[in-house]
């Protein structure tokens, strides 16, 4: 958030950390407090060059990603790539949209990793975990390009023919407009207090209903469906659809199953419940439980996680080395 203050008849602007919530967030929160503690607060500033050391390196390291994760965005790109040149009435194939959207991409990204340009600029170059932290992978380097690959042919493939031709024909003024995180603040939504981010891949509206589509590059999960409840709840409070006019598709690109769903009246107030209950336990870890001022309590009350597969997965590990190995 902006804030405006006056300085020497100037307005500077001031970057405030609020309390905010995502599905991500309640994820890295529940599989462990500390992730959370780095992602949302130690970070904060960090992008600054005279920012406390371990400010720089939580926020350097909240921008990593990892195979999948760039595998499912280069799958996105891709998708949306061929929904538009369908759009316009261009027959693709899945070869085209790979080589023209997906491949540089992937490129580009794979290289910037590996030739680190992420320290001068960690928000622009990607910093691939599997390079960042070798020994915590047990596929060869070598082997995971063409295993990258191989999932997003057979993700494009499965769009083109069973998601696409029923995508073809919506015009872009039924879309609904989705704020991303590349060109600012992403998309998000007013719940009681708390701003809630939510980032659908694709809506539109046909007749009375609203739409809603995620890609999903992997396999499903439980936590896919809250994901989606809280998507209706994006469409309820900013475009005020009724919950029982809007459908959620989860589209299992890999395996080409697509779980389609129309809401109800229960799934939004599930939808609340989930945010209220996930951002109280938040809360606690706050001076004062107070979200307003969204001051944490020291880094020791943050719990450690307890599992160690999930400390070599993480982004943060190096930063918690060393109490982890006095644990
Ligand atoms: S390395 Fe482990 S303890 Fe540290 S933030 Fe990550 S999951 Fe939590």
């Amino acid at each position: 958030m902006l804030s405006k203050n006056r300085k020497d008849n100037l307005f500077v602007a001031e970057l405030i950390n609020t309390f905010s919530w995502s599905i991500s967030a309640r994820d890295d929160f529940e599989t462990c407090p500390r992730r959370r503690y780095w992602a949302k607060y130690a970070m904060w500033g960090g992008w600054k060059a005279n920012a406390p050391e371990v400010a720089r390196a939580a926020y350097r390291l909240s921008k990593m990603e990892n195979r999948f994760t760039l595998q499912g965005n280069a799958v996105e790109r891709a998708v949306m790539w061929a929904l538009r040149q369908a759009q316009a009435g261009q027959s693709i194939t899945t070869e085209q949209a790979y080589e023209t959207a997906a491949k540089p991409f992937l490129n580009q990204r794979w290289q910037d990793s590996k030739k680190k340009l992420w320290r001068s600029d960690p928000k622009r170059h990607c910093c691939l975990h599997e390079h960042y932290y070798p020994a915590h992978h047990h596929t060869p380097e070598a082997e995971m390009p063409a295993r990258m690959i191989a999932q997003i042919k057979l993700c494009l493939t499965n769009f083109m023919a069973q998601v696409l031709p029923g995508l073809s024909k919506i015009r872009p003024e039924a879309e609904a407009p989705i704020a991303r995180a590349e060109g600012g603040d992403p998309e998000s939504f007013p719940f009681e207090t708390i701003k809630v981010y939510a980032i659908p891949d694709y809506a539109y509206r046909q007749e009375s209903f609203m739409h809603i589509h995620d890609w999903k590059a992997g396999g499903a999960k439980p936590a896919h469906r809250d994901q989606m409840s809280i998507y209706g709840l994006w469409a309820n409070t900013k475009h005020a659809i009724a919950p029982e006019h809007i459908q959620v598709h989860l589209e299992y690109l890999a395996p080409g199953a697509t779980e389609s769903t129309i809401l109800t009246g229960n799934d939004l107030a599930r939808a609340r419940e989930i945010i209220r209950a996930s951002a109280g336990a938040m809360a606690e870890y706050l001076v004062g439980g107070d979200i307003q001022q969204n001051q944490p309590l020291p880094k020791e009350d943050w719990e450690l996680s307890a599992d160690m597969d999930t400390c070599r997965r993480c982004n943060f590990h190096e930063l918690c080395q060393s109490e982890l190995e006095s644990a």
